[in-house]
């Protein structure tokens, strides 16, 4: 059967911010020049979508519609046009967060093409995941280690990159103290485990407000060396934090967009530490820390293409295994809701080979 006759589900946006998903159909695509149908079997769900669904952060001022969102795609190729990049039918591939890159701006020319300010996000500004089957240019599609289970590799393409590149930019020395604000989260679970790989003590930091174990119990299962909940601790955090690191963090990770998580970096990092900021939200910094204690504030946007590959061959390697939990691509609506309301240990992916239509 040609692609041309294969009919495409795909959840769509199609009204103003803060509108659900519908379910639509159409032929599959034949790809363009440079370009790649993509048989998609499983899919993210990440805060970038939940922007896109309802805006805020990256989210262009006025909707882009219609749009299908999505971005920690994996699958096979079905079709490949001319040229092709070494690229063929069966090779199974990932599609992340960027769809296309400008090559000649600063960023770009030195390799850092994550910081393009003319890339095109995907599921955001172009078409993304939450489909069957993608047509993708072929220079943003990342290679996948076959060894990889395909739903759990899924994370690694946008918060399983960002934690590891997070990491790698502090040039972190083994058996130091790394803490990990938000540490069960998406990024967080994941920044744990490539911690280890880098020989780091790990002290988790999250939060249960009805003091319920299952965040402690899921960052210990994970290879945390320490866990404070910043709930219960209180006012006693940052004493906490300086007593079980034995002086201070010497690196910190922020995945929180909360000012108080800031503050609160500040104050525990020890004299010439490292903050990385990741969740930025609206947040500032305070310099009187900064100045006081020699410190180092840098942050960290997603990463390249080399580096998702280099965060997929850990996992690769056994180190990492991203926690998730399965949904159907037809629950695309509720999983929005659930990573918007926060609290998902791990990352939820959806199961787009199941695709059977949108639950009402
Ligand atoms: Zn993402
Ligand atoms: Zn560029």
């Amino acid at each position: 059967m040609s692609s041309t006759s294969m009919i495409n589900r795909s959840c769509t946006l199609t009204g103003g911010y803060g509108e659900p998903y519908q379910f639509t159909e159409a032929p599959v695509p034949t790809p363009a020049p440079g370009e790649a149908i993509v048989r998609i079997d499983f899919t993210g769900v990440c805060h970038g979508d939940v922007y896109s669904r309802d805006g805020g952060g990256p989210a262009p001022a006025a909707p882009i519609r219609p749009l299908v969102g999505g971005h920690e795609g994996i699958g096979e190729i079905i079709s490949v046009g001319e040229p092709n990049q070494g690229f063929a039918v069966g090779d199974l591939v990932g599609i992340a967060w960027r769809g296309q890159v400008c090559k000649v701006c600063q960023s770009c020319r030195e390799g850092a093409e994550n910081y393009c300010e003319q890339q095109q996000i995907v599921g955001m500004h172009m078409d993304g995941t939450f489909q069957r089957y993608v047509a993708f240019p072929v220079d943003q599609l990342i290679r996948i280690p076959p060894s990889l289970d395909r739903a759990a590799a899924c994370p690694i393409l946008c918060a399983g990159v960002t934690a590891y590149t997070a990491l790698r930019k502090m040039q972190p020395e083994a058996g130091k103290w790394c803490v990990i604000v938000g540490a069960s989260g998406g990024l967080g679970h994941l920044a744990i485990q490539y911690a280890k790989h880098f020989g780091l003590k790990v002290l988790s930091i999250d939060g249960d407000a009805a003091g319920n174990p299952e965040k402690e119990s899921f960052c210990w299962s994970l290879g945390s060396d320490a866990y404070i909940d910043f709930l219960q601790a209180g006012t006693q955090l940052s004493d906490l934090v300086k007593t079980t690191t034995d002086g201070g963090a010497h690196y910190v990770l922020v995945f929180s967009p909360h000012q108080s998580a800031y503050d609160a970096a500040g104050d525990y990092t020890r004299f010439g530490g490292q903050i990385m900021a990741v969740g930025i939200g609206n947040c500032h910094i305070s310099l009187r820390p900064i100045l006081r204690k020699n410190l180092i504030v840098r942050s960290n946007q997603t990463g390249t293409k080399a580096d998702i590959e280099e965060a997929m061959r850990i996992s690769a390697s056994g180190k990492v295994k991203p926690k998730v939990q399965l949904m159907s691509l037809a629950s695309v609506n509720e999983a929005l809701g659930k990573v918007k309301a926060g609290g998902v240990l791990g990352k939820l992916v959806l199961d787009v080979s199941s695709n059977v239509g949108l639950r009402t």
